[in-house]
């Protein structure tokens, strides 16, 4: 069966073919900027990447995953605009630019372990790879791609007719798209730093020495710098979340197609933006975010988050609410609860007609994978298995464990207490902090009488503290 993959470059559904005559697939992911906690939408974004890496593998690919960490250079705007990420983020918690990165860092992959996200077989830091990308500007300035201006190297996207392609955009319209703060440096509106000496983060902490001076590189080099060394001239699948199309994707192609002389990567994935209901923006720059921690603080099981993920299609923008995620936990929760029904059913006998059923059944769920990785419909699936009255526990068993290979919910480990998986609602958040206010304005009774209403709705508090509280569920 072949493998099928939406191509944002063409807009077509493209069977995966390796381009390389090693038969590798070589996929590179845009890591995280370590600034801050990744947010759930950012975690969509590597939930869905984890999900093609397996469909990859289970489609019997060999395959080489890449993920960058960026730790110098990504501004608050995805172009040359704005604050330097890393030094806002020192200057909040006062600590080193290179304390802060190795922090969120290592969160960051604490949180895709919970996640049952599988970690990208090579992962490399931007910090690590300066001098990489030193060589990869001045081959750009070499073979007249890049210029220098007042202090910095441009990337000249009027050299590359190509540019705009991949989001479809023409230069022109990019131009009258670009953001209002324009640099005077460069010649074309569309064109983006590739090395910075003289801007306005002259106290950037993190530099390095250049031909060009001492700075730092823009962020859309590393990835190309780092992808080419680790994978090689020919890139098969290139992944990141739909607001990269327009300016960093853009960017790393026409700086890599400057670079090779020649096309670089075959296929282009996305994954949609997980959203607000309200249609609130999640943005780490701003602050506004729900992050990992924040779901197990309020007790629920993190995959009970990857549950959800898997409901929706990866290029499908989904809508995120506490309600749809205490859907999600409870059907993971059901989920669980069949999986050891099923292993306690002693049944182990069937005919040669089952085993067949169950090839079929595989062979379905195979088919929604390979289809665009349509896993809400992979879902549905595994939920007909699982009803079938037809079918032994023993090859449902076998299925799901087949299934769980891709969907990694741990299926097979029984659910936590129930209680435990239950969120706090509006109405509660609501009691505890009017509790909170009361307790500081030394109202014991208010603040006992709301207690017992909440020990009424199964919620038992206890003050610690600095006026914080422990919550537990009855
Ligand atoms: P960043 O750390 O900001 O560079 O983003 C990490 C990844 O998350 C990138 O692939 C982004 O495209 C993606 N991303 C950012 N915001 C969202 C969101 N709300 N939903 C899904 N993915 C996102
Ligand atoms: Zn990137």
């Amino acid at each position: 069966m072949s493998l099928k993959l939406h191509n944002t470059y063409s807009h077509k559904i493209e069977e995966l073919k390796p381009s390389n005559s090693d038969g590798v697939i070589r996929m590179y992911c845009c890591g995280p900027t370590v600034y801050n906690y990744a947010h759930i939408g950012n975690l969509r974004t590597y939930v869905f990447e984890d999900v093609l890496r397996r469909t990859i593998k289970r489609a019997g690919f060999p395959l080489t995953h890449v993920m960058n960490v960026t730790d110098v250079g990504h501004l608050t705007s995805d172009a040359d605009e704005g604050d330097d990420k890393m030094l806002l983020a020192a200057e909040r918690e006062k600590k080193s630019v290179l304390d802060i990165a190795r922090k969120y860092e290592d969160i960051f992959f604490q949180h895709e372990k919970a996640l049952n996200i599988e970690r990208p077989d090579i992962v490399c830091r931007a910090t690590d790879h300066v001098q990489d990308m030193i060589k990869f500007v001045e081959k750009l300035e070499e073979k007249g791609f890049a210029y220098f201006s007042n202090g910095n190297v441009y990337f000249d996207t009027a050299k590359f007719p190509a540019y705009g392609n991949l989001s479809g955009q023409n230069r022109k319209d990019l131009m009258h798209g670009a953001r209002v703060e324009t640099d005077a440096n460069k010649r074309n509106p569309s064109d983006f730093v590739l090395w910075f000496t003289s801007s306005k983060f002259k106290d950037q902490i993190l530099q390095w020495d250049s031909k060009w001076g001492r700075g730092y590189p823009g962020w859309h080099i590393e990835c190309s710098a780092m992808s080419m060394k680790y994978l090689g001239e020919h890139l098969d699948i290139h992944c990141g979340g739909v607001d990269h199309i327009a300016v960093h994707h853009e960017n790393e192609i026409a700086q890599s197609e400057a670079y090779l002389s020649h096309k670089w990567c075959q296929m282009w994935l996305h994954g949609e933006f997980l959203q607000m209901k309200n249609d609130v923006k999640m943005s780490k720059s701003k602050g506004n975010f729900i992050t990992l921690d924040t779901l197990i603080e309020k007790g629920y099981n993190p995959l009970a988050y990857r549950y959800l993920i898997l409901t929706s299609h990866y290029r499908s923008p989904l809508i995120f609410s506490y309600e749809n995620l205490d859907a999600a936990a409870q059907a993971l929760n059901n989920l669980k609860a069949k999986y050891a029904e099923l292993s306690n059913d002693k049944d182990a006998v069937y005919s040669t007609d089952d085993e067949a059923k169950l090839q079929n059944y595989l062979q379905e769920f195979d088919a929604h994978l390979f289809n665009d990785l349509h896993t809400p419909q992979a879902m549905a699936l595994v939920w007909k298995v699982v009803k079938d009255k037809d079918f032994p526990a023993s090859l449902k068993l076998k299925f799901l464990d087949n299934v769980d290979m891709i969907f990694a919910l741990d299926m097979n480990v029984p659910a936590v207490e129930k209680n435990c998986e239950r969120a706090l609602d509006d109405e509660i958040l609501k009691l505890i902090e009017e509790r909170k206010v009361a307790r500081l304005a030394k109202n014991w009774a208010k603040s006992d009488e709301i207690r017992d209403l909440l020990l009424a709705k199964g919620v038992v508090v206890k003050d610690m503290p600095g006026n914080e509280v422990e919550i537990s569920f009855k």
